[in-house]
């Protein structure tokens, strides 16, 4: 299998094939993010995919899932995208689902219809970094979109039968506005109705415009209490049907939730934590690292 570059995926894809269809992030601007900041993004020639998908018949004939390399691989045309999903059908008929990276632009330049034709090839489970319901942080976060059309692209989506896991940051808004940013996480989810809720927590990584204004003295990183009350508040206030998917190691407190029915599990664990923390860590920002 030909990879370029670093590679990145949930880890919830651990056990899912990695095909390799476009090089870097096409996008490659949020104010938070370092990870493809080296990389130039490329679209991954149509010989090669084929290719891989020649030594995956051989190497993983069992294979159910595919996960489309790199870091916002939905920003394909719909024209390529059902080319290559008809192609892994074609070498790997026991596929189900096909999965990758998506940002609300890459859904944007796609119409209903094509969305449409996207679900029926088996396209679907998106991971989208949404990364805060707040309007002036998400602008802040230089996504690329604004809160309204990350509302409206999430739901022509739901429309067209494509299911996402919505992917956000405790700690998004910074300092003092933890709760803030749960209320808004909380509305757009119970809103558009993820299969799954996939949270991480801010860090400044170092290069960033993120960790720029935090030296400026412009931008304050939520402490470790804001992060967990945020956290408790976040799960408190879904009240849809949802995964809550927390494993990433960047979170303190870590773990997997069904919801609603393990919301009170879910907070008697963050409190517990909380209980046997001393308020020094509480009311320190730690260092995190995503890696
Ligand atoms: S957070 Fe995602 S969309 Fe933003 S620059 Fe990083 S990889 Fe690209």
């Amino acid at each position: 299998m030909n990879y370029t570059g670093p590679v990145y995926r949930p880890p919830y894809e651990a056990n899912t094939l990695l095909l390799e269809v476009t090089v870097g992030c096409a996008h490659n601007k949020c104010t938070f993010c370092t990870m493809y900041r080296d990389v130039k993004f490329s679209v991954a020639k149509e010989e090669q995919v084929e290719r891989d998908l020649q030594e995956a018949q051989h190497l993983y004939p069992d294979v159910k899932r595919v996960f489309l390399v790199n870091g916002d691989a939905f920003v394909l045309s719909a024209r390529r995208l059902k080319e290559i999903a008809r192609k892994i059908h074609a070498y790997l008929p026991q596929v189900e689902i096909i999965t990758m990276y998506a940002s609300i632009n890459n859904v944007k330049l796609k119409s209903d219809e094509e969305l449409k034709q996207l679900a029926g090839l088996g396209i679907g489970n998106l991971w989208i970094g949404v990364e805060t319901g707040l309007g002036e942080a998400l602008d802040y976060l230089n996504k690329g979109a604004d809160l309204a059309d990350t509302e409206l692209q999430l739901e022509r989506l739901n429309k067209a039968g494509i299911r996402f896991f919505y992917g956000f940051m405790f700690g998004a808004a910074g300092k003092g506005r933890g709760i803030e940013n749960a209320e808004a996480n909380a509305r757009l989810i119970n809103k558009v109705k993820p299969v799954g809720i996939v949270p991480t927590t801010l860090n400044a990584n170092e290069g960033t415009k993120l960790a720029n204004d935090i030296a400026a003295g412009a931008f304050e990183l939520a402490t470790e209490r804001e992060v967990l009350e945020e956290q408790m508040k976040t799960i408190e206030l879904v009240d849809v049907p949802t995964y809550y998917m927390g494993i990433h190691v960047i979170n303190t407190v870590s773990f997997d939730a069904k919801l609603p029915n393990d919301k009170q599990a879910a907070i008697d664990r963050i409190n517990y934590y909380m209980s046997k923390t001393g308020n020094a860590s509480l009311d320190s920002v730690p260092e995190r690292h995503s890696i």
